[in-house]
């Protein structure tokens, strides 16, 4: 590191109440920077005033407007609690961080007041700044793949952790990863940052670029994004104000494990945002919840549409079966093979989750008088139908149709790989049709049990039921 001038430094120490966080989840605090600095380190730390638990996150805005949904250009990064210092340089930062120019003004330290113990914490933030630079090699940029046309089911995982955040992989780590277990797309999806976004290439695999929005209430995942999405929710008002951002920008939000210890979604909702990642990681880690969550509002005749993530964050040290990549597996029928394509598909709820790459793979079509509908159409019935299940893997599997009135039908699989037709008595109750494969051992007539295991499941065929 190379120095023109001495580095300058400044200590801020405090303490945080509950008072504090009772105001609001996040603190700021003032630093200015004069003309000429090249080089930024900040480290801090904290710890409980008595007992309990004091968790405080950490991130940093260059000057200007940094209100709510004002400070896209302005946001430097984020790190949560999971680092205790970092440093931006104009070509390098800590990743989670963006690098650039350092303008001169009075930049700020959000602090995230994530849990604050009875009697408070205590905290201590350094920044120095100066005219050092960054040592760093210089990454090679490689052409996103080129688009193939054909329209086909493709498959991916939609939830996927980097260094950037909390997870223990490079970016190209990641995508070696992803590509060697097979799959076509995968979504790098890092906490509060878009660091990652410039390392998003590889030219034989799509890489959606993500940012799980994290707050304090729940996360909501945003695919297809070009900049920052806030993430400094306050409530209930605020998530609309972010949804209508998010979908006027064109990005994809889905409200992530909603389930006890999901964390849970606590910010509502649901329907107006429309995308829920309905099972996370591996079923029996209470993704019924989700399940019966989702089912309330296709009840409704709302149109929310399911999707999985397996949000792995360690792919080197392993979960074992608890955290796996492609655990589960989100399989999005498309009509081009690009990034675009894939996500227009998952708004049309053209979309099959199963446990793994390898399925069981489920596809349902219902056959009206004057077309066969796909799942996320709509389908014009008479009260007599036929559905088309076509399984891939299913053997001694428990196949479910499910609609508004509960279970319909319930058969074991006979064959490995085989299409089914099956003949259907639909009213007008029955609203939306959707299908399972559970594991048998554990299948249990309740829709919505604990014991159920489920390995695959499609998004819904909404149903108009004609008179005949
Ligand atoms: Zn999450
Ligand atoms: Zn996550």
């Amino acid at each position: 590191m190379s120095k023109c001038f001495e580095s300058h430094c400044s200590v801020v120490k405090g303490v945080l109440s509950r008072k504090d966080k009772k105001k609001g989840d996040y603190m700021y605090i003032g630093f200015y920077i004069p003309e000429g600095v090249t080089r930024i380190d900040v480290e801090y730390d904290y710890r409980p005033l008595g007992e309990g638990e004091c968790v405080i996150d950490i991130g940093i805005f260059s000057p200007g407007n940094i209100s709510f949904l004002n400070a896209v250009d302005k946001f430097r990064g984020w790190s949560g609690s999971n680092r205790k210092a970092f440093t931006i340089c104009r070509e390098y930062a800590t990743p989670g961080y963006i690098p650039g120019e350092i303008p001169e003004g009075e930049w700020h330290i959000i602090l995230g007041l994530y849990k604050i113990p009875e009697k408070g914490c205590f905290y201590t933030v350094k920044l120095c700044y100066s005219r050092g630079r960054c040592n760093y090699i210089a990454k090679k940029k490689i052409p996103p793949p080129t688009i193939k046309a054909g329209k086909k089911w493709i498959k991916g995982d939609l939830h996927i952790h980097s260094v950037h955040s909390d997870g223990d992989s490079t970016i190209d780590e990641v995508i070696n990863f992803s590509k060697k277990a097979g799959l076509d797309f995968i979504a790098i999806t890092d906490h509060n940052t878009i660091s990652h976004l410039p390392e998003l290439y590889s030219n034989n695999i799509l890489v959606i670029p993500g940012e799980e929005v994290t707050t304090y209430r729940g996360h909501l995942n945003v695919l297809g994004i070009k900049e920052w999405v806030d993430f400094r929710i306050g409530g209930k008002e605020d998530i609309l104000k972010l949804t209508k951002y998010v979908n006027s920008k064109g990005y994809l939000p889905i409200v992530n494990h909603p389930k006890p210890s999901g964390p849970p979604w606590e910010l509502g909702h649901l329907d107006k945002i429309g995308f829920i990642e309905v099972w996370q990681k591996i079923w029996e880690l209470n993704n019924h919840f989700s399940l019966k969550l989702w089912d309330s509002f296709l009840q409704k005749g709302r149109r929310i549409v399911a999707v999985g993530g397996s949000d792995i964050h360690f792919f080197k040290e392993g979960r074992g079966e608890l955290e796996r990549l492609a655990l589960p597996t989100t399989w999005v029928y498309v009509d081009e093979v690009n990034v675009s394509s894939i996500l227009e598909s998952i708004r049309k709820g053209r979309v099959i989750i199963t446990e793994s790459i390898r399925g069981p793979f489920l596809d349902l079509k219902l056959v009206t008088r004057k077309k066969t509908c796909n799942i996320g159409e709509k389908a014009h019935v008479s009260k007599t139908s036929k559905a088309i299940l076509n399984i891939k893997g299913g053997k001694g599997l428990i196949l479910r149709l499910i609609s508004r009135r509960g279970v319909i039908l319930k058969e074991e699989v006979e064959e490995k790989d085989c299409t089914l037709t099956r003949d259907l008595q639909v009213s007008i109750d029955d609203v939306y049709l959707r299908a399972e494969l559970l594991e048998k051992s554990s299948a249990v007539d309740e829709l919505y049990s604990e014991e159920n295991i489920i390995k695959a499941l499609t998004n819904p065929i909404f149903l108009r039921v004609e008179s005949n």
